[in-house]
């Protein structure tokens, strides 16, 4: 039988059947992405720094998203699996999302395991949204009221910098700015029609595709 989650899953499947952000924008998101894989590597070589061996797994932290077209871009990659391996992994995304409601309710901070983990891997690793890409070393942006904003890294990279006084340093202004650039290229004048996006990923898995007006 099918649960209400799997038929409006289903319904949606059959109206989707074409990639969701267009091509010349896919390939510049896919860009912006490996540019930050790349950012985030120099500076993890330079501090010697991997997560090889690590006994966490930074994959169960709590944190939400806020772009339509990293959401669109995730569901390109999601749609590309074959289907019961896509119903796999919603089905653990509705886990997810009831799990942590319950934990939110209880005015925690849920800490659950992101539904595209396998074997300590990510499923969807070439579509893993900004967030999973810059976690780990130290980075910084610049808000636009100028105030600079850092983040010191993981808990392992912490301890293995101690207190460095001169850290090399993920720079992520520009590439949010890029980022906001394609949101705005990706939604054109529907952007002021649209709420606010501030979802987890599984949430964006559960809900499916955006729908654009
Ligand atoms: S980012 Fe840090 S905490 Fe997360 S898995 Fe890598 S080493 Fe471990
Ligand atoms: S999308 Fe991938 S990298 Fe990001 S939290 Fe989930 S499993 Fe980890």
């Amino acid at each position: 039988m099918m649960t209400p989650f799997q038929n409006s899953f289903f319904n949606r499947e059959n109206q989707m059947s074409e990639q969701i952000v267009p091509a010349e924008l896919s390939k510049k998101i896919a860009d912006l992405y490996q540019r930050m894989e790349e950012a985030y590597d120099r500076v993890a070589q330079q501090l010697d720094f991997s997560c090889q061996g690590c006994p966490d797994n930074c994959c169960d932290s709590y944190f939400q998203h806020h772009t339509y077209i990293e959401w669109a871009y995730l569901w390109d990659g999601v749609m590309a699996l074959p289907e019961e391996r896509r119903q796999e992994l919603l089905t653990r995304a509705k886990k997810y999302v009831e799990e942590c409601a319950a934990v939110i309710a209880r005015d925690e901070r849920p800490q659950a395991m992101c539904p595209l983990i396998d074997n300590s891997l990510c499923s969807l690793y070439a579509h893993r949204l900004m967030i999973c890409r810059m976690h780990g070393v130290p980075s910084a942006m610049t808000r636009p009221d100028g105030q600079v904003m850092r983040f010191p890294g993981c808990f392992r990279c912490q301890e293995l910098v101690g207190d460095r006084e001169s850290l090399p340093t993920v720079e992520r202004t520009d590439f949010y700015r890029e980022l906001v650039a394609l949101e705005v290229a990706f939604l054109g004048p529907r952007r002021n029609l649209l709420p606010k996006v501030k979802m987890t990923l599984a949430e964006m898995l559960v809900q499916g595709p955006p729908r654009l007006p």
